[in-house]
């Protein structure tokens, strides 16, 4: 039987799953998306009041190798749907009102930028990224794009030999150290694994390839912002033939004599031959499988490093800003403590690093006239109990040390406030104890040691999405897709 004479349900329609949607249509399979939420895009999802058009997640436009590769498979590309601009400035770095950095498009300039703050900095930092380009060139040729059935397959001999050399067995803090003394340089260099959910004392040193991803790849921006590539990935399953119902709820997938035959959702039920989940892995299993068919329990998630939370700040201003790049980041001293208070000991935390876009610097579609479109994201651990006092108190002080380190009047030029955190991404995505981004990248939960993307109970049950191999960030759950659908082909082509 060719999958021509196959049907899938997809249940989410984030990036993981419009991905796996659009590769299994093209492959002839009826597929149908069903998503809980109104639009595509899962966090990539795009929330408009007064004016302002708000990326809700994802706003960092990286790898763009990832998605000309994705959008080839199907003759097209990128350009199709979306103008990419190379953004330059990549970002601004602030350490305190009177220290900040600016970090241009260009590498040379950018050597210069460290060798003025640690003489010698400028060579190591060229020796850093050779270094990165070769982890991220190893990575992306040999072990990001291939599935891992068993630990065997993950422990090779080529992987111990080449795994030396990609330094998985190093931290990327004490990595990091080896090229460069000054903190706040090292910052930058570690700023990075915050995309992957991890910390640089948890990640392995191989994560040393995301300088390469941002310094040497470069930070990249769809006009419109990130929701049109949900619009594209969406144009692209519907062109392929897939249907999409939104505002549907799974609620269980319906197992038959050891598989998965369909599922039941808020309006009834939908046979089909396989089911893709895309929603969070451990919702999915604990709230639409019987015991005896999940493949992990509540206690190995309760075991696992979850990365991330965050409060999120979408603010409009009636004004612009003159001190803020696109990309703005906030290094603190208490940059530790941060880490700490994430994945050692949850809490709330008192100084913490935050990141802020303001995409109406490149884009004026984001923002109307002279106004200014502002994103806060302040990494903070999932699970924390997250009250209306806090979310304000945050917003409060957080808003407040912008003004400080820019020297402009902010609170009271905002017209547009919303704030998202734990509770939300719980009710809006239905994530594991609020969590942004599902699973940290800790050398225990890579590759085979992340939940896998076939069910070890249920057959032609599969899973996609940042949850798996190869994990966190929008190209990572492309790839993963990618993998699962030649899986797919594999036990039903
Ligand atoms: C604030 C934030 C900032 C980020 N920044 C970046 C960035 O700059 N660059 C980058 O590359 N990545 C970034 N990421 C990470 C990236 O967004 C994610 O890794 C990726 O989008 C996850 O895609 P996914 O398909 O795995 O899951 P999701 O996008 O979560 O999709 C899962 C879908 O399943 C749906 N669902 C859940 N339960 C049900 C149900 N019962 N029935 C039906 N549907 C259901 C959800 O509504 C959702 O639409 C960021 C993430 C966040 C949250």
């Amino acid at each position: 039987m060719s999958m021509r004479s196959k049907s899938a349900i997809v249940v989410g329609s984030g990036i993981g799953g419009m991905s796996a949607a659009a590769l299994l249509a093209q492959r002839g399979c009826r597929v149908t998306v069903i998503e809980k939420n109104d639009q595509p895009g899962g966090r990539m999802i795009v929330y408009r009041d007064r004016g302002f058009v708000f990326d809700m997640g994802p706003s960092w436009y990286l790898m763009p190798e990832v998605f000309e590769d994705f959008f080839r498979e199907f003759g097209k590309s990128p350009s199709d749907y979306y103008k990419l601009k190379r953004l330059d400035p990549s970002y601004k770095v602030f350490y305190g009102p009177d220290r900040q950095l600016i970090i241009p498009a260009d590498l040379e300039r950018t050597r210069e930028i460290f060798e003025s703050i640690e003489p010698g900095s400028g060579n190591k930092l060229k020796e850093y990224l050779e270094s990165a380009k070769y982890q991220y060139d190893i990575a992306m040729g040999q072990f990001i794009y291939k599935e891992y059935s068993s630990i065997f397959d993950f422990l090779n001999r080529k992987l111990m030999f080449e795994g030396t050399k990609l330094h998985i067995f190093d931290s990327l803090d004490g990595y990091i150290k080896r090229f460069i003394k000054d903190k706040d340089l090292r910052k930058i260099l570690e700023y990075t694994i915050v995309f992957l959910g991890g910390s640089p004392y948890n990640s392995p040193a191989m994560y040393a390839l995301m300088s390469h991803v941002d310094f040497n790849l470069g930070v990249w921006y769809p006009m419109g912002g990130m929701g049109e590539l949900s619009k594209a990935f969406h144009k692209l399953c519907v062109d392929l033939g897939v249907e999409f119902k939104f505002g549907e709820e799974v609620k269980r997938v319906i197992v038959e004599n050891g598989s998965a035959v369909g599922v039941e959702t808020s309006d009834g039920r939908i046979g089909s031959d396989m089911v893709i989940m895309n929603a969070d892995y451990p919702h999915a299993e604990m709230e639409f499988l019987e015991k005896k068919d999940r493949s992990y329990d509540e206690r190995y998630w309760k075991k696992k490093a979850i990365a991330p939370s965050c409060v999120l700040m979408y603010i409009g201003l009636d004004r612009r800003l003159e001190g803020l790049e696109h990309h703005n980041l906030y290094l603190s001293g208490s940059w530790d403590e941060h880490f700490i208070s994430i994945f050692d000991r949850p809490a709330w935390p008192e100084d913490p690093s935050y990141y802020v876009s303001c995409p109406s610097k490149t884009d004026p579609s984001v923002a109307p006239e002279d106004h200014e479109n502002l994103f806060f994201l302040v990494p903070v651990a999932a699970g924390l109990e997250d009250t209306d006092d806090v979310r304000e108190r945050y917003f409060q002080r957080t808003v407040r040390h912008l003004e400080k380190l820019t020297g402009e009047k902010i609170m009271d030029h905002i017209i547009s406030k919303r704030i998202v955190t734990h509770r939300d991404f719980s009710s809006l995505y239905n994530a594991y104890k609020g969590t942004a981004l599902g699973l940290a990248h800790t050398l225990r939960q890579t590759a085979v040691f992340r939940p896998g993307h076939r069910s070890k109970k249920v057959g032609s049950l599969y899973y996609t999405g940042q949850y798996t191999h190869p994990g966190i960030g929008v190209p990572m759950v492309m790839i993963s897709s990618k993998i699962l659908t030649e899986e797919i082909v594999k036990d039903h082509g």
